[in-house]
């Protein structure tokens, strides 16, 4: 859907506008990509002179960026294609001006169309990405995405008008306005907000497999104080375990397990006891939470030039805001009750690419003068992390604004780290951060188990692969179970050439969510895009030169992963294992019963299988043994 909004406002970060969209497609990067992709003899690029006009001025435009990236993209590469034949200069321009008729051209310099050609209705000007373009009337095409254009004439070669028109109707800021107003005089006048309840929480990317939902705790206590002003929030939670506890990740905790998630302005933190804990990682996502609740939507909409257009929810019409906060698009509906009923946004995740974050709000009900939904339920990447019966809610509370902690203030984000450790010969933990991978030395390339976080992680742990093991490719990458901590970093290695080996019970996902669009927070592998190739097995794998091989096997009956991968290397008799035994730090407390209980389970796998470990390379805590196995788990032999 391209809305098009004749205001002349532009401001840095809050809106698309033509300028920021051209610039931020990374152009020179873009070009050499689809050369590369057409095939086109190295060094062809070079010759073509890209240029972009963009007139002064230029007003909003509201749109998806990835849609209009491609439909542009499109244009380029018809135009470069178009230039292969000419000899001499090549010339490319993107023109973007605004008159009644057009806003966005793409001219080339190449030979043009035959005049018969120029005459029939469908022009192919699309022939990549897949987009369906029909014809409108002579040398006119449109798109399902309700971008419209022509073909005309130019200089020399052809120009492609991209008219980003008003096809799928027109988005008013007048209208939003109303729509903000007549809300916000239903919904009440709000400056922070405490509500409370009790509810679900979902662990996500915790599920014990990849089609159940996120991993569910019970949340026996929540209450929530925003301050809209000074963008503060403070989040209280008390969950316990499902009774018996449900199958699948997080960090296993017994009894009542509480948790305080602060946010103000750019600093996060957590304050589960009495010491602040930094949480530069969660700031950003904290500070959004806050403009996706009912009353922080409508300021933020108010406050970010929102557009409307009309729209319908479960058949009824509401009124559709979108509007773009930074580099985030959030819309959100308004029912004919005046009631914010859903929003919607999308934030960067390493292995789902832009997540979708959809909010719904249900079930309003008075609150003193304000209206407050009793209902919330947030979807993370399709299923809930949260799902919530509002039991209360207070409008302007006394000291909703908090106070940042020094050592919040100073806390930076700590380097990413990698320590390695030598097991034996051709074979090293990789430590020194939350999550560990294993350096696996083979004849003519090394294997390394478990990408896990994020493509930081994987590139600091590539690098050291590369220090110990400086002149064999990394030829395979071993994913033991796809929980988003463990797998984060595997598309860094598909990146680097690697093939991924785990079970088949995960492929699907993976393949499924590399797909998405990842325009938030673009990764190598979106930057320069290949297909990645699985080794996938049931019940075992063995990889092996002849000489050192490394056993895979499913850990039957895993409760904590359904397709729990745990490995094995005979000769050297270590164990390297995820999540089902993970060493009690030196006079740490003993696992609880959950953990306790995976531990038991892998045990039992040893057993059956009758492996004979003495060292343990966990991919969580430090390098343990098989003795130490024993003890913490109350075996005797
Ligand atoms: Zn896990």
């Amino acid at each position: 859907m391209i809305l098009v909004s004749h205001k002349l406002d532009i401001r840095r970060n809050r809106a698309i506008y033509l300028p920021y969209f051209v610039e931020n497609t990374n152009a020179s990067f873009r070009m050499f990509f689809f050369l590369r992709s057409l095939q086109m003899p190295r060094g062809y690029g070079l010759q073509i002179m890209f240029q972009a006009e963009l007139a002064q001025g230029l007003p909003q435009v509201m749109a998806d960026r990835v849609q209009l990236q491609q439909v542009l993209m499109n244009l380029m590469i018809n135009g470069i294609d178009a230039m292969k034949d000419v000899d001499g200069v090549r010339e490319l321009t993107i023109n973007a001006r605004w008159t009644k008729k057009e806003q966005v051209s793409v001219s080339d310099t190449g030979v043009g169309l035959p005049p018969q050609q120029a005459d029939q209705t469908t022009v192919p000007v699309v022939r990549k990405a897949g987009l369906q373009y029909r014809p409108l009337q002579r040398g006119v095409f449109s798109s399902e995405l309700g971008i419209s254009g022509g073909v005309m004439a130019a200089k020399h070669g052809i120009k492609l008008v991209l008219l980003l028109a008003l096809l799928a109707g027109v988005a008013s800021a007048q209208d939003a306005k109303t729509a903000i107003q007549n809300a916000q005089k239903a919904m009440g006048d709000v400056k922070s907000i405490r509500y409370s309840g009790t509810g679900k929480a979902g662990g996500l990317g915790q599920n014990w497999n990849p089609t159940t939902t996120w991993h569910p705790t019970v949340i026996t206590n929540y209450t929530r104080t925003i301050d809209y002003a000074s963008r503060s929030s403070r989040e209280e939670l008390t969950r316990v375990q499902e009774n018996p506890p449900a199958r699948g990740g997080e960090a296993p905790f017994d009894g009542e397990q509480k948790q305080v998630n602060l946010v103000s302005g750019q600093y996060a933190w957590n304050q589960p006891g009495n010491a602040p804990q930094p949480a530069i990682a969660a700031a950003d996502e904290r500070q959004l939470q806050i403009w996706l609740t009912p009353h922080g939507f409508l300021s933020a909409a108010a406050e970010n030039n929102a557009l409307t257009k009309t729209g319908k929810e479960s058949g009824k019409k509401v009124s559709v805001l979108s509007f773009m906060i930074g580099k985030n698009k959030v819309t959100g509906d308004i029912d004919d009750q005046n009631l914010v009923t859903k929003v919607d946004t999308w934030i960067p995740h390493p292995v789902l690419g832009d997540m979708l974050v959809e909010t719904t709000y249900s079930d309003y009900k008075d609150f003193n003068g304000i209206k407050f939904p009793t209902h919330i339920v947030q979807k993370e990447g399709g299923f809930a992390t949260l799902d919530l019966t509002v039991t209360n809610a207070q409008a302007n509370v006394q000291n909703a604004s908090l106070q940042v902690p020094d050592a919040v203030r100073q806390a930076t984000a700590p380097p990413v780290r990698v320590v390695s450790q030598k097991m034996a010969d051709g074979v090293w933990f990789l430590g020194g951060g939350t999550h560990n991978s294993v350096l696996i030395e083979f004849k003519d390339y090394v294997a390394v188990v478990e990408a896990p976080n994020n493509e930081a992680r994987s590139d600091a742990v590539i690098a050291e692969v590369k220090r110990l093991v400086p002149a064999k490719p990394i030829k395979y990458l071993i994913n033991t179970h796809h929980h988003f901590d463990h797998s984060g970093g595997v598309r860094t290695y598909v990146a680097a050439g690697a093939t991924i080996i785990t079970n088949e019970g995960n492929k699907a996902l993976y393949e499924q969510a590399w797909n998405q669009p990842r325009t938030l927070d673009p990764d190598r592998l979106s930057q320069n895009p290949r297909k990645a190739t699985f080794i996938t097995f049931k019940d075992k794998y063995v990889l092996t030169d002849g000489n050192r091989s490394l056993e895979l096997y499913k850990t039957q009956r895993d409760n904590h992963n359904e397709f729990l991968t745990f490995g094995y290397l005979p000769k050297e008799k270590i164990l390297i294992e995820a999540d089902d035994f993970t060493p009690p730090a030196p006079n740490g407390p003993a696992p609880v019963p959950i953990a306790q209980a995976f531990g038991n389970n892998l045990y039992d796998n040893l057993q059956r299988l009758k492996i004979d470990v003495v060292a343990i390379a966990p991919l969580h805590g430090n390098v343990s043994s098989m003795s130490e196995m024993r003890k913490v788990l109350g075996k005797s032999s």
